[in-house]
């Protein structure tokens, strides 16, 4: 019977207004039930005071709330970050971080366990392979998690940011992602302001644009290469959707003012950091309006390209400050503690 109750954190809000009204309840409980679970972050309807017990009894026939529970938290001093592995209902493992800094709280989230495209230099995607998409309730559920863990262990009360540069790729489990971004969004819920969510994409093909319109999320596109011979080398989605393919699709997107497009660049030695592709990749992003972000390469065990050194690393950028791009070096988080973007690897876990 269990797989066939609704999970009520699969739901956006109006989901839960209709499912409210559907087992014959006022629609002012829907508000009740959101505001322990997205405000108070309580789950368990014992707990939850104010709902009349027939209320209670009927969700309980009717409904779970189910959520990846947090299996192991490691906190890494260097860049004060936790990387939480949480277990799913089917015993799979999930990687989440949470980043502290400046005021800021930012959680990375996963959409799926492994990913389907392949990317040579990214664990995920090299060594775990796919195994599937997550459900709402579990992009959702990782940031529920990660503020139960961190107001009971008092590492912060508040999440500021979510980024979706976990494991998997999010144009490819649109929907669940969409739906866990109204959930954040949501001013009952979670009530981030889609300005504090950012999306990672590799660019996987039409759909792009029409994404960030209805969501008005933020986009990051992992560019990293300035031909299609290397980057279809490294990134095998690149022969199914092209640079200039990926480059017209960003040009439909109609960015509102002051924001930008996020072009995410890894800097592998010798193979993609000299200052002709520097021009290259001026010329590859025309009149787009972009920052560009070098990402030093987070070595993986599956391939032996190292990261470009400090010096390259900042010429580069210096290069493309001086022609007004304005470009920054992200010391990826995490590292320390095997969890940096890229390394989300697992391949233990879900043997
Ligand atoms: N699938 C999405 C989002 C997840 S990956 C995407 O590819 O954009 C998040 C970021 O980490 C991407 O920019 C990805 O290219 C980058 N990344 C993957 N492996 C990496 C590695 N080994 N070192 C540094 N960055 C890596
Ligand atoms: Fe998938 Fe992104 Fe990793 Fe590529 S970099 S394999 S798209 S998660």
């Amino acid at each position: 019977m269990e797989d066939i109750k609704t999970n009520i954190l699969d739901l956006t809000y109006t989901d839960i207004e209709a499912y409210v009204e559907g087992i014959k309840q006022p629609k002012f409980r829907a508000q009740q039930l959101v505001n322990w679970i997205y405000k108070r972050f309580v789950f368990d309807l014992e707990q939850m005071h104010n709902l009349p017990k027939a209320f209670k009894v009927e969700i309980d026939n009717t409904a779970c709330m189910y959520m990846p529970k947090v299996s192991h938290v490691s906190y890494s001093k260097a860049d004060n970050s936790y990387k939480f592995l949480l277990k799913t209902n089917d015993d799979k493992l999930i990687e989440a971080i949470l980043m502290l800094d400046k005021g800021r709280a930012t959680v990375c989230v996963s959409c799926m366990i492994g990913c389907p495209l392949g990317c040579k230099f990214c664990a995920t995607g090299s060594q775990v392979g796919f195994i599937r998409k997550l459900t709402v309730a579990e992009i959702v559920g990782q940031v529920l998690a990660i503020l139960q863990y961190s107001k009971d262990n008092e590492i912060t009360n508040k999440i500021t940011n979510i980024v979706f540069m976990g494991m998997g790729e999010p144009l490819l489990n649109k929907e669940a992602v969409e739906k866990s971004i109204d959930i954040f969004t949501h001013p009952k819920c979670l009530a981030l302001s889609p300005s504090k969510i950012s999306v990672s994409t590799s660019g996987v093909g039409e759909g792009l644009a029409d994404f960030i319109h209805k969501t008005g999320v933020r986009l990051a596109v992992s560019l990293h290469f300035t031909t299609d011979d290397l980057r279809s080398h490294y990134m095998p989605i690149n022969k199914h959707f092209p640079i200039d393919k990926l480059i017209k699709e960003l040009q439909k997107i109609k960015l509102k003012k002051r924001d930008y497009i996020l072009i995410e660049y890894i800097m592998f030695r010798g193979i993609n950091d000299t200052l002709h592709q520097a021009r290259q990749l001026l010329g590859v992003i025309g009149n787009l309006k972009v920052k560009i972000n070098l990402i030093p390469y987070n070595p993986t065990e599956t391939l032996a390209e190292k990261a470009s050194d400090e010096q390259t690393m900042n010429e580069f950028a210096q290069y493309l400050n001086n022609k007004g791009v304005f470009t920054s070096i992200r010391r990826s988080k995490g590292t320390g503690i095997d969890g940096g973007c890229g390394q989300f690897a697992l391949k233990k876990a879900n043997s």
